[in-house]
């Protein structure tokens, strides 16, 4: 019987949710061996990132300690736990290119290793589109390191503006958060609820503190229902967080950020921004050949998230851009559902099996928004407060059961839970 090789790129939400349904599918084909390659070696659930970058110990442990905990307790799950009895192996590499006409990618340790087919799940990464000084100045906040580098500057910031002259204050106490889409308008209510614990801490007046959202188009969560944003607008004007719209961030010096509304420049002194503002497909998409990518650098894709006429490469959840339906905004329960699919869809290639296709189907959103309150959209209904917030664990519960041991699923959601919401 001759061997075949499945790879898979990526494991996010989209590349887990194949390598599982992989092992599935293809349990009894030893013939076929599936491979799940990543650079880390931990599944980051991206959904309680913000919780990371403003968690509150309310025990006095060092930062160093705080960290470890954080990192290893709450959003990275090791692939290893995840993979523990399955037939997928897993490669700890970074992708560095893919040639789907010579059917091989390229990797950094590695070298190049061959596939017959080939999912694409490697996610995106932030989007600075040239402006000056966010590279330089301004903290991204995509991955683990991202969020505790924030958590570390949040803190230093009080401690600075404790012991600084009164006129240099405003630096260290005013946070912008550049975009407001969904991770901006959760995190920022999540920095108040931080700044709110520490501060006293530092001997601050939490009133001396602004938080402040610039948002360049003309509302905050654009596309979403419009009751979502006006109840989202009203927990941030109670919050004290304020709202600048179709204001753009034009430059960040070291210790200043400079935006334009209409025609009106304005320099805003802080030293801290964090740009929520955009995503662009992982960088290495555009060192691959052939493929077709769409101007945003998606990989383009038909009905079977299949990328070529040969059926043999799939591109999923932020990577892909499916043909003939509209935008869709990139989210972890689309990728979850492409991964099925472009799984289902390699192994059938394999085995001459019935290809399936992708629908469209209505997503449930939940915008947490400090504390223990959320707004969430569900169907037609749009409800606030603590029980959609108890929604969104929940939807974290169900994931973690969908990916871990039943066991090790409650034991890893209640120690995170107990972590995160300690400064709710
Ligand atoms: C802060 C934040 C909060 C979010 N909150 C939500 C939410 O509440 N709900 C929701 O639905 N969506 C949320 N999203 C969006 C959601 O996380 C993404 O749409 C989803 O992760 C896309 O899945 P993916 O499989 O395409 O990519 P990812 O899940 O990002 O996975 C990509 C994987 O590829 C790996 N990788 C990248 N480049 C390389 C390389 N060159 N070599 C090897 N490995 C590589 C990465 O390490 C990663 O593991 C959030 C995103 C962020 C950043």
């Amino acid at each position: 019987m001759s061997s075949s090789r499945i790879l898979i790129l990526g494991a996010g939400f989209g590349g887990v949710s194949a390598a599982l349904t992989l092992d599935r599918v293809a349990k009894r084909h030893p013939e076929i061996e599936v491979v799940l390659i990543d650079e880390h070696d931990f599944h980051q659930v991206n959904a309680d990132l913000y919780e990371v970058g403003t968690a509150f110990f309310r025990e006095h442990i060092d930062q160093a300690e705080r960290f470890r905990i954080l990192k290893q307790k709450t959003v990275c799950i090791p692939i290893a736990r995840i993979l523990h009895g399955k037939r997928v192996h897993f490669l700890k590499d970074t992708v560095t290119g893919t040639d789907a006409n010579t059917r091989v990618v390229e990797l950094k340790d590695h070298g190049r290793v061959a596939f017959d087919a080939l999912i694409i799940a490697l996610g995106s990464e932030a989007n600075d589109f040239g402006i000056p000084g966010i590279r330089e100045y301004g903290f991204t906040f995509k991955t683990i390191d991202d969020a505790l580098n924030l958590r570390a500057h949040i803190q230093n910031q009080l401690a600075w503006a404790k012991t600084c002259a009164v006129n240099e204050r405003d630096c260290h106490l005013r946070f912008l958060i550049g975009g407001g889409g969904f991770t901006g308008v959760e995190l920022a209510p999540e920095i108040h609820r931080l700044l709110r614990h520490l501060a006293p801490l530092y001997d601050i007046d939490p009133s001396q503190i602004e938080i402040r959202i610039i948002e360049a188009g003309p509302d905050i969560l654009l596309g979403i229902d419009p009751s979502v944003t006006r109840i989202a607008h009203s927990r941030l004007k109670k919050l004290g967080i304020h709202v600048a719209l179709n204001t753009k961030i034009t430059e960040e010096r070291l210790k200043e950020v400079r935006t334009l509304q209409g025609e009106e420049a304005n320099t805003l002194v802080s030293q801290t921004l964090i740009w929520t503002a955009g995503v662009r497909p992982a960088s290495v998409l555009s060192r691959s050949h052939g493929l077709t990518l769409d101007k945003g650098g998606r990989v383009v894709v038909d009905s079977s998230l299949s990328a070529r006429a040969d059926g043999r490469v799939f591109a999923i959840g932020d990577n892909a851009v499916v043909e003939g339906v509209g935008k869709i905004a990139a989210s972890a329960y689309g990728a979850i559902e492409q991964g099925k699919i472009a799984a289902h869809n390699a192994f059938a290639k394999l085995t001459d099996g019935k290809v399936r296709h992708f629908h469209v189907s209505p997503t449930i959103f939940v915008v947490p928004m400090g504390g223990k309150w959320a707004v969430a959209k569900v169907g037609k209904f749009v409800f606030a407060g603590y029980f959609a917030w108890f929604m969104k664990r929940m939807i974290e519960f169900h994931y973690f059961v969908s990916i871990l041991p039943f066991f090790e699923a409650c034991r890893r959601f209640f120690v995170e839970s107990r972590i995160v919401t300690q400064n709710d």
